[in-house]
Parts: structure tokens; sequence; C-alpha cells
């Protein structure tokens, strides 16, 4: 493994508790499953949260971070992060690459879009391909390494090895066949 020394994924971000409009406090709404302010009125309509996750392939291992925030602080998972509004979402994961691992990597395809019922985060996995930079533990990133796809060590969340066979399969499925 090579090891030079990350992002939200799984619980999202905290509900509002003030209405957006007139700063009353949010109860919970009879009708809706959305809360709704005590003072206006106003029903406060909470959408998904979309992040972006890259697989990254360096010299036929997995590149890793091992998150410096929560949730699953210190444990490892793929360089990810939130996608802002307005931002492609191929370029937010590219972002968060770099920002994380120091890495320039080009988002090439998509694995997968992982979401669970209850759970606020969408997740886009991106296949993705350095294309410069140097690996550093960058923002949110206690470590990066890279790890051969056979001894991965325990990954942050539960869907992660899921994505990783995904990956895999999907890879092998686009690789051109050999002469
Ligand atoms: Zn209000």
């Amino acid at each position: 493994m090579t090891s030079r020394s990350a992002a939200p994924q799984s619980d999202g971000p905290q509900d509002p508790r003030y209405c957006a409009t007139c700063g009353g406090p949010l109860v919970d709404g009879d009708d809706s499953r959305f809360p709704v302010c005590q003072s206006c009125g106003r029903v406060s309509y909470l959408d998904p949260k979309l992040a972006g996750a890259a697989m990254v392939q360096i010299d036929n291992e997995l590149l890793l971070v091992r998150r410096a925030i929560q949730p699953a602080y210190g444990r490892w998972s793929f360089p990810s992060g939130y996608v802002n509004r307005g931002e492609q979402v191929e370029r937010a994961v590219e972002r968060e690459v770099m920002e994380e691992t120091g890495l320039e990597v080009r988002a090439d395809w998509l694995v997968g879009l992982y979401s669970e019922p209850g759970k606020t985060v969408v997740l886009a996995v991106y296949s993705a391909t350095v294309t410069g930079g140097e690996l550093i533990a960058g923002d949110e990133t206690l470590e990066t390494a890279t790890f051969p796809y056979d001894r991965l060590p325990e990954l942050a969340f539960g869907g992660d090895a899921e994505i990783v066979k995904e990956w895999l399969v999907g890879r092998n499925g686009r690789a051109l066949p050999q002469p």
C-alpha cells in the first residue's frame, strides 16, 4: 500500500429548526412528513442532498481516504462530498478528489446512484482517472492511501463494499478486448 496521509456520505445535514421565511419555530406537520412553521404556517419541504464520490484506480489499486470528519471518523472510504447548487456533478466529484487527495482527476462514467429509504443523502459514484497532481492528505482527510482490491480495509459505510464490486464489474465490462 502506498500511504500519504473525507467527506459526507451517510447521515446528511441536520433538519432545520426554524422557518426560512419568518424565522419562527418549526413543529412536526400533522398531514405531511414535513415540519410546519408555528408562526406563519409555511411548510418546510425537505429535499434530498446530493453527494458525489470517486472510484480512482492508481497502479491497479483503489484510492481511499481516511475520514477526518463525522460520520465514520477515522474510517476508510472513497473521496466524496456534497454537490453544490448549480455545480455539474462530475465537476463536484473532481473538486472533492482534489480537495481531499491533491490529485487531479477526470470523472469518466457513472458507476451508480445510491439511495436508501429514510436517508437524506443520495450518492452519485463516478469512475475517475488521474490526470495530474500529487497524492497528499487534504481537507477532511487524516490519510490517503491505495489498496489492492482484494485487500481493502474495513470501509466506512454499509454500502461501500457493494459499490466497489459494481465498479469493478462495470470497469471490466468497459475494458477493450485483449488482442
Ligand atoms: Zn414562518
